[in-house]
């Protein structure tokens, strides 16, 4: 970060001085020839430099030519008929257009950076029974630290209770789950699977989330959209093209027109220099920055710029409900126990223990409920999620399952009035094979969420729900946010076919979410958008889009914004085709001169960006 800002700083003082020795350069012309030259050829050096080296850094990588070689040629051979002024004036400009480029990439870089500092990584740290949220850079060593089920293991450690299958793939680079048990070591940033871990801290922690955000808006960069790949396809080929035409119009009009030789050459450097195709390159990385760089200062992420090129397109959007659509801070308004022996007392410490190690809305509303009723928990050994359905755990020495009827109930076993639709969420509570409970829970709809569905239409697209939960809630819900298609009591697999066939239908999909049930239909979606506040960590891993606030109304918004950077890069390459297509024809009626081809072409260069930096606002 720090070493991009130095970067613009140094390009800045190379156009500084660069025009500074151009102008020696003009000054002395009429007056001392070899110092003028010598003045050109150091504002030549000093503003090239950056940029030539950039182009033969590619050219190596590539074995391709691209438009910073021919700009090159094209300043040599500018100078080599004599046209000094000319040669600096196109590096001199070419070197702003660098520096501008820069500027937004370094803005982009730096809202990215301070968007990231909302949301600091912290900690479970368990102080005797009870566990405190702290920031990992206050974790000691030795302090025991509680991972819940997908949640990104905040420090290195030793498991000394619990058994999950974890994800390395942070530090493997491979997607490998390893089992991890008592005495394992687990490492800082690795994603937690199913089960919940107790770890003994070995190791301070350094490693931010902050720096890896930072690798990955670097990773950001190299992620181009499609758009730019074919621009840089058609700029192999195009640079090629315009060398060998270059090539037959000094030969051509010296052998069959009559041109001096050096005419001939002149009116080919006018050629290659309003040929060379700048403001095409330029058309889109800046724009794709600078509407990323809006959306950071905004609150949302976006991993890369292909991102906003898909929500653009986006014909229906999906939206998950519990967390999504609601606040996700449920309540438990009722329940009932079956077994007359227990007390309520009885029942919520166990619940409320065994769900104390989930990460599920559901589960914090239940231990809410057990901590209102001032009682101890312990933790259950075990755990063990099973994603969109429930929990199971062992406490007390027997097996305990919590979750969806579907879950709870075996074939066979469906009683009516267990199973009785309620406009609640219901989960029932399963003790050693037996039903002996059941909680109802009541969630909110996020305020500006009917509102936001309406935006979202009248942009055109098409408004979908996909939810684990029961049909009666789903249909309350949908009605009061204005949904059109809703579909419920999915699981996580169901939820992904619900995506795939609205994908047939539709076209373009979007889907948002924030449960670990969400992520394989997000990432079935074309576009993936996460709830950042209440959104697991494995959720914002996987997500394409954060909303760091987990404000809906930035939907339509960002849905605007790509729409509108869409709108510029196509303005962008039509306008840079156009006065290349000009420039060319007016060579030919040999009615332009070698400055006025350096102008035409460096201000559609330059207007090209400065178009695009709209999109900061
Ligand atoms: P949604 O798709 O609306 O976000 P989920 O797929 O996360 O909902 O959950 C679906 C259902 O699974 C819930 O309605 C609930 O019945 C059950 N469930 C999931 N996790 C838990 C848990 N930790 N405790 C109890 N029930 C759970
Ligand atoms: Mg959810």
């Amino acid at each position: 970060m720090a070493c991009l800002h130095k970067k613009t700083n140094k390009e800045m003082l190379a156009l500084l001085f660069c025009g500074l020795f151009l102008f020696l350069g003009w000054y002395f012309e009429t007056k001392i020839d070899l110092l003028a030259i010598i003045f050109y050829i150091i504002s030549f050096i000093i503003g090239g430099f950056a940029k030539l080296k950039e182009g033969l850094i590619l050219l190596l990588k590539d074995k391709e030519l691209n438009a910073n070689i021919l700009m090159f040629l094209s300043v040599i051979g500018a100078a080599a008929i004599g046209f000094w002024l000319e040669g600096g004036i196109l590096i001199f400009i070419f070197a702003l257009s660098g520096a501008l480029e820069s500027y937004t990439l370094n803005k982009s870089e730096k809202d990215l950076s301070s968007l990231i500092k909302l949301k600091p990584e912290t900690a479970s740290v368990l102080v005797g029974k009870d566990e405190k949220r702290v920031l990992v850079e206050e974790v000691k060593i030795g302090d025991l630290v509680i991972v819940r089920p997908f949640e990104k293991i905040p420090v290195d450690g030793v498991v000394v209770e619990g058994v999950s299958a974890v994800n390395q793939a942070m530090i493997t680079g491979e997607s490998l789950l390893v089992e991890k048990k008592a005495k394992d070591k687990v490492y800082a940033g690795t994603m937690n699977g199913q089960g919940s871990l107790i770890i003994k801290v070995t190791c301070l922690s350094n490693q931010s989330l902050f720096a890896r955000i930072i690798k990955l808006v670097q990773e950001a960069k190299e992620n181009v959209p499609k758009k730019q790949l074919k621009i840089r396809n058609f700029e192999k080929i195009y640079t090629k093209v315009i060398l060998v035409l270059t090539f037959f119009l000094i030969l051509l009009p010296y052998l069959f027109l009559g041109f001096s030789l050096s005419y001939a050459l002149y009116r080919a450097m006018v050629f290659l220099v309003v040929a060379t195709p700048c403001a095409i390159v330029a058309s889109i990385m800046p724009a794709v920055l600078a509407a990323m760089s809006n959306g950071a200062r905004k609150g949302v992420l976006f991993k890369s710029g292909v991102q906003l090129e898909a929500l653009a397109n986006a014909k229906i959007i999906a939206f998950d409900k519990t967390g999504t659509l609601t606040t996700g801070i449920l309540e438990v308004t009722d329940f009932e126990i079956f077994e007359k022996k227990m007390s309520v007392e009885d029942f919520f410490k166990a619940v409320g223990s065994i769900e104390s190690l989930s990460e599920h809305p559901i589960a914090k509303a239940i231990v809410r409920k057990a901590k209102a009723l001032k009682l101890n928990l312990e933790l259950p050994t075990q755990f063990k999620a099973l994603a969109g359905m429930g929990v199971k755990a062992f406490y007390d020495g027997v097996e305990w399952q919590i979750g969806k009827p579907e879950l709870i109930l075996e074939k066979g076993e469906f009683d009516e009035s267990l199973l009785k639709e309620e406009s609640k969420t219901v989960v029932l509570v399963k003790r050693d094979g037996k039903v002996i409970g059941k909680i109802f829970l009541s969630d909110t709809v996020r305020k500006n969420a009917a509102n936001v569905i309406s935006k979202l239409r009248k942009l055109g697209l098409k408004v979908a729900m996909v939810t684990g939960d029961g049909s009666i809630p789903a249909e309350k819900i949908a009605e009061v946010a204005g949904i059109d298609y809703y579909f419920s009591c999915l699981l996580p697999e169901e939820k992904l076919e619900k995506i795939k066939k609205l994908k047939k239908e539709f076209g373009s999909i979007a889907m948002v979410g924030d449960g670990v049930n969400d992520t394989p239909a997000m990432v079935e979606a074309d576009i993936s958008i996460a709830m950042g506040r209440i959104g697991s960590d494995f959720v914002l891993e996987t997500a394409d889009v954060v909303l760091m606030n987990d404000d809906l109304e930035k939907l339509p918004y960002i849905i605007s914004l790509g729409r509108r950077m869409n709108r510029i890069i196509k303005q962008n390459l039509v306008f840079a085709v156009f006065v290349i297509i000009f420039l060319i024809f007016v060579n030919f009626l040999q009615v332009i001169s070698l400055p006025f081809g350096v102008i035409g072409h460096e201000s559609s260069t330059i207007l090209v960006i400065l178009n695009s930096l709209r999109l900061l606002k």
